[in-house]
């Protein structure tokens, strides 16, 4: 089968698509012919190393040769021993989330508090291929007439947003919410779903034209490009600053998100794809009763929600652009150079 096989750590030129043994179901495992698979930061950073020059990646040590690819739908193709759920031709999309399933965190269905918590595609080769080997408790059927790329697109990015802003963050109706990174994949997951619960949403993006798509799905656009200190505009728009932030950006944006924040107001995070370790002061937390929530990922209960939203319609993910896997340099340059607003999906 055809595979990207990230072998070193490099620039684009490193990525090919190369030839491979197709992989084997084992036993409670089905093979997934992959139909869509959505590219993630973890696709990029497995590619180029760690973010910032760090020894090791967010989620640890990374084991190259490495397939990626986390967020994958496809079509099973061959059902391995005692996996009796599936059988060849179901459509289905991949739950990302693995853990132990047995800890006290698990049977309280926190899967992604368990210490044993990890991601397909991270810590077990993902779908950026032909055909993936998955678990077949992690498969959820597609019904019909909801396409392949817009299955894919959803997953780990919905997960995450629904949680941050909706389980842990308790988003309510007439609420004021700034999206930080509006444009990527968590960040037009927030957009959507703060609009869907009756928030009004501030999108914060890095040009007008990107302003401009935020505006289409009904948020307000703020342009870093023109109000650097962004909460002065936040500010402006709202009087006393916002009751939410979503940051999934990190260092580069915390301090201004805090300030963003109206007394009382609270910030979910879920990633430091901007650095983590912001210069802030604490007292700008404490002082003004505003707390800051953290969660990486939701857990199964929070990929279900979404996934039903999406499968119904009532979420419609932003897919960028659909690529052939065989441009998967493309879909690196593309979101290196933060091109994109939404996702990349590529079709192997
Ligand atoms: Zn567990």
């Amino acid at each position: 089968m055809q595979a990207v096989v990230i072998r070193e750590h490099g620039g684009l030129d490193t990525l090919r698509v190369d030839e491979m043994p197709a992989p084997r179901p084992g036993p409670g495992e089905v093979l997934l012919r992959v139909r869509a698979v959505a590219l993630n930061n973890m696709d990029v950073w497995a590619r180029s190393g760690p973010p910032g020059g760090r020894p090791v990646f967010p989620w640890g040590r990374l084991r190259l040769p490495m397939v990626t690819g986390t967020d994958v739908a496809g079509v099973v193709e061959e059902v391995g021993p005692g996996a009796g759920r599936h059988e060849p031709g179901d459509r289905v999309v991949v739950n990302s989330i693995l853990s132990c399933g047995r800890c006290e965190f698990c049977v309280a269905g926190e899967q992604s508090m368990c210490a044993e918590y990890h991601i397909f595609g991270e810590h077990r080769p993902g779908g950026m291929a032909e055909y993936t080997v998955v678990p077949e408790g992690n498969l959820l059927r597609i019904p019909d007439g909801v396409r392949f790329e817009t299955a894919a697109a959803a997953p780990a990015c919905y997960t995450t947003a629904w949680r941050g802003l909706i389980t842990a963050g308790g988003l309510r109706a007439g609420e004021d919410l700034l999206v930080v990174g509006a444009s990527g994949g968590v960040g037009t997951g927030a957009l959507q779903i703060g609009r869907l619960a009756g928030a009004r949403v501030f999108a914060l993006v890095g040009t007008p034209e990107k302003a401009k798509k935020a505006e289409a799905l009904g948020a307000i656009p703020i342009a870093r490009s023109e109000y650097p200190k962004f909460s002065e505009r936040v500010r402006e728009l709202t009087g006393n600053g916002v009751h939410m932030v979503s940051d999934p950006v990190g260092a580069a944006t915390w301090p201004e998100s805090i300030r963003s924040l109206r007394p009382g107001g609270r910030m979910v995070i879920c990633g430091a794809t901007g650095g983590e370790r912001p210069d802030f002061d604490i007292r700008e937390v404490y002082q003004r009763h505003r707390r800051i929530i953290g969660a990486p990922m939701g857990n199964v209960a929070d990929f279900h929600t979404v996934m039903d939203l999406v499968f119904r319609g009532i979420l419609v993910p932003v897919i960028h652009a659909v690529l052939p896997l065989r441009e998967i340099r493309e879909a690196h340059r593309i979101f290196e150079a933060r091109e994109h607003f939404g996702k990349i999906v590529l079709v192997p």
